[in-house]
């Protein structure tokens, strides 16, 4: 996918603060944080949006949700509370079309979201 924002930065074709990667995953942290701590946990292999999951695909999202929780503990903030979000397509806001899990923390975050 080589118009993928995302793509280019697991690429290292774009600069990104990584946090964590390993052989599926990529985290790094968001250009415009919305919270003390908001990462974006990416994987590797490039999927536009949550529709286009299969169940091939269900350890990896595992996978991310799991190394949500392990930030998120890492950071001290596994017992205040965190929020996990994919935003999908135009009214969820997705901008960035290869698939990413926003981890958020170290605010109160009110409910519903906005
Ligand atoms: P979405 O709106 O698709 O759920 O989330 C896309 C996220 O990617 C946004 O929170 C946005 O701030 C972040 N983002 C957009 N461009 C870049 C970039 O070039 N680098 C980084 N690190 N984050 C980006
Ligand atoms: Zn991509």
């Amino acid at each position: 996918m080589s118009d993928c924002l995302f793509c280019k930065i697991i690429a290292g074709q774009i600069p990104a603060t990584i946090v964590h990667q390993d052989e599926w995953l990529v985290v790094i942290e968001d250009i415009n944080p919305q919270a003390p701590l908001h990462v974006l946990i990416i994987p590797r292999r490039h999927i536009a949006t949550l529709n286009d999951l299969t169940s091939e695909d269900d350890a990896l999202v595992g996978s991310m949700f799991r190394r949500a929780a392990a930030l998120a503990k890492e950071h001290g903030y596994h017992e205040r509370g965190y929020r996990t979000v994919f935003n999908t397509n135009r009214e969820a806001g997705q901008s960035v079309f290869h698939i990413h899990l926003h981890l958020l923390a170290g605010r109160l975050l009110t409910w519903p979201p906005g």
